[in-house]
């Protein structure tokens, strides 16, 4: 973001947020510091009860569906459950995408694929995006970010805007496959939290948990209770062994007194793929299992409960600053679910997806309703679904409803154009980052590069 800009979000809007409506605005004070208005500690046009912090944890691969909260009955995610319980949990929350770099650029962002730019492995979150870490920093924020992965590191871009950012962790290379980081994670997190104790400031915190993602490692004494047989099972004990991770921090959350006052957020990247449409991992496909995600907002003051109906990630940044009171900027793509979740039915929204890596074959997807259209660019085939009859996507609808197929591909061109447009009007992407040998081989044993062509044809 350049400083402009950031003059612009920051020096606006004051009282303007919407909010929560059952809050009070106060008075907006602010103190001008170099050039940046900086909001006082307690906030913009804040209700007295507003909370205070933010706490971000965004857990890679992993697929909503193998959750407790979300019927799963193999008791893998009891902490992430207990979350649950006590927030918003949205049912139908999808990614735009279904590898990393674009999935989070898009959270951190609320840009679709085709606006940030960040969409292959040479390509960088350009700086002319305005994050969720700038706009909180801009804020008087205290901002930090702990992450596991090079896509979600400053590589790639995604550090823009953080105060502290600790990326010790990512392995830059051909172990990242088997690393084992999510107990560091919390660790670190907590530490984090702790040094915030007697701080002013509010503060927003970012963790990224690694493990559920592949290769699958066994865990001592959790991973058997899952079986080793399949890799499905071997995902299920990553996801326990993770689950153990987040209720040691969200307990230590609680110890250092900070859960009255903190938004909780978890969600995650993308879901991964177990040969449903005959192929495995994730970052190859669009179909439900690899861009369906968890999604749960637990706030401070906010009644827990279930909203149903799609919801696309790029609406989450939009949801975020009117729960802290903030203004959203101008430009994003997102809107925010605040209502929703304060029991208003949800409006109907679009979810647009993605897929523009260089190893991968290029396709887009749209679910508008109980519709979804799937095109394949690289083959020029285009599949249609009915997700409340068939949420397998088993039968290929598109033969069958053809004036439909056309109605939705002409909306997704629409939505895909709007955000190709918004683009066009930014600078362009940092492309072409220059990948060691060592990187590639290391993108590649995480499943990135494969040259499989493992297709088994659908046939409708
Ligand atoms: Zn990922």
């Amino acid at each position: 973001m350049r400083r402009a800009e950031a003059e612009q979000i920051s020096g606006r809007h004051c009282g303007s947020g919407g909010g929560l409506r059952r809050r009070a605005g106060r008075a907006c004070a602010l103190l001008g510091l170099l050039g940046l208005v900086v909001a006082l500690p307690g906030g913009c046009g804040r209700g007295e009860s507003a909370p205070r912090n933010l706490l971000l944890i965004t857990v890679d691969t992993l697929r909503s569906d193998h959750l407790g909260a979300w019927g799963y009955g193999r008791g893998t995610s009891p902490a992430i459950d207990a979350l649950a319980a006590g927030g918003v949990v949205f049912e139908d929350a999808y990614s735009h995408t279904s590898w990393t770099l674009p999935s989070l650029a898009t959270l951190m962002t609320s840009l679709y694929t085709s606006s940030h730019g960040a969409w292959d492995f040479k390509s960088k979150l350009p700086e002319s995006v305005t994050t969720l870490a700038e706009i909180l920093t801009g804020r008087g924020y205290r901002s930090g970010a702990v992450v596991t992965h090079v896509f979600a590191g400053r590589k790639y871009g995604m550090h823009q805007g953080f105060v502290e950012f600790d990326e010790d962790l990512v392995v830059d290379g051909i172990r990242a496959h088997v690393q084992i980081t999510s107990p560091r994670v919390t660790a670190k997190g907590l530490e984090w939290i702790r040094r915030r104790a007697g701080e002013e400031q509010p503060w927003f915190l970012w963790l990224h948990y690694f493990d559920p993602h592949g290769e699958y490692m066994e865990h001592p004494g959790i991973s058997a209770a899952f079986g080793r047989e399949e890799k499905r099972d071997l995902y299920d004990g990553e996801i326990a062994f993770t689950d153990r991770a987040i209720g040691s921090l969200l307990r230590g959350l609680e110890e250092l007194g900070r859960a009255g006052d903190t938004v909780v957020v978890l969600t995650a990247d993308h879901g991964e793929e177990f040969a449903e449409h005959g192929r495995t991992r994730h970052g190859k496909t669009l179909y439900e299992e690899v861009i369906r995600v968890p999604l749960i907002v637990r706030a401070p003051g906010l009644a827990p409960g279930r909203v149903q109906g799609a919801v696309p990630s790029v609406d989450l940044l939009p949801t975020l600053l009117e729960l802290m009171d903030l203004p959203a900027p101008a430009g994003i793509e997102g809107a925010s679910l605040v209502a929703a979740m304060e029991g208003a039915p949800l409006e109907a929204r679009p979810v647009l997806g993605e897929l523009r890596a260089m190893a991968f074959k290029d396709a887009d997807s749209y679910r508008r309703g109980r519709w979804k259209v799937i095109r394949e660019g690289w083959r020029q085939r285009d599949h249609l679904y009915d997700l409340e009859t068939d949420p397998a996507e088993q039968v290929d609808l598109a033969a069958e409803h053809p004036d439909r197929l056309e109605r939705m591909l002409r909306e997704m061109d629409a939505l895909r154009g709007a955000a190709r447009g918004a683009a066009s009007a930014s600078p362009k992407p940092e492309q072409d980052l220059n990948l060691t040998p060592d990187e590639l081989e290391g993108l590649r044993q995480l499943g990135y590069l494969e040259e499989e062509d493992k297709v088994e044809e659908q046939g409708k």
